[in-house]
């Protein structure tokens, strides 16, 4: 097995995740869903319909990168394929955080893309939040328009929907939904006085590269400079 991980803790993993971000109010209800790749062939991911602040790690479930059910009693989330697309088209993606946060969702249903308004954004996006075509919810139509926005960042608004972030750990995909939602609520901020002044491209490039290189081996304890 390739980057594999153990079935159990990637279902903890969810879990802990789930429920902060419900106090976060990035999800409410069970609207919202989160996964973690086990290896090349499966991934864990939350069931449909269920409310996060209910859930244990046994209700996750386990599927193939088809969307068949390995392991669960649940049905897995209904966007199943969203998940599964991400996986196939981004080998790096190891957890995907998909969220209905209030900002983002705001950027979503007016078909805006999230502008390079704030520094932490570019670090990890390296550019603007793009915003995929419409399609309903829990299609292939979807998953495959997200994967076309998300293009090589780790976030894209779904029209009229929310928000997909991925990550090489699930902390990182979330702490990516977390900076994609306070750049969308500063963006809706700015928008009401007059509008942001946005980052240039050579300065989006430097800082992106470096936290590429750097800063996001720091956060996971890999290495030893900061841009800050
Ligand atoms: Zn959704």
């Amino acid at each position: 097995m390739q980057n594999s991980m153990n079935i159990e803790t990637a279902c903890q993993k969810i879990i802990a995740t789930g429920h902060k971000m419900v106090e976060q109010k990035m999800i409410a209800g069970s609207w919202g869903n989160l996964s973690i790749k086990i290896d090349t062939e499966s991934c864990a991911i939350t069931p449909s319909g269920r409310a996060y602040d209910s859930l244990t790690a046994q209700d996750i479930v386990i599927i193939d990168m088809t969307g068949k059910k390995l392991a669960g009693d649940l049905i897995p989330s209904s966007e199943t394929p969203l998940h599964t697309a991400i996986y196939k088209a981004i080998p790096e993606a190891q957890a995907i955080v998909h969220t209905h946060s209030i900002y983002a969702s705001a950027c979503a249903a007016m078909h805006k893309p999230i502008p390079a308004v704030v520094e932490d954004l570019v670090q990890i996006i390296g550019g603007q939040v793009e915003v995929a075509e419409y399609a309903l919810p829990g299609t292939q139509a979807l998953a495959d328009n997200a994967v076309k926005a998300l293009q090589n960042k780790k976030a894209a608004l779904l029209a009229n929907h929310g928000v997909v972030c991925w990550g090489t750990t699930l902390e990182a995909a979330l702490m990516t939904a977390e900076i994609v939602e306070k750049a969308a609520h500063i963006y809706c901020i700015c928008e009401t006085m007059g509008g942001a002044v946005l980052l240039p491209d050579d300065d989006i490039a430097v800082m992106h590269d470096f936290y590429q290189q750097h800063y996001s081996k720091r956060q996971i304890g890999k290495g030893d400079e900061t841009l800050e």
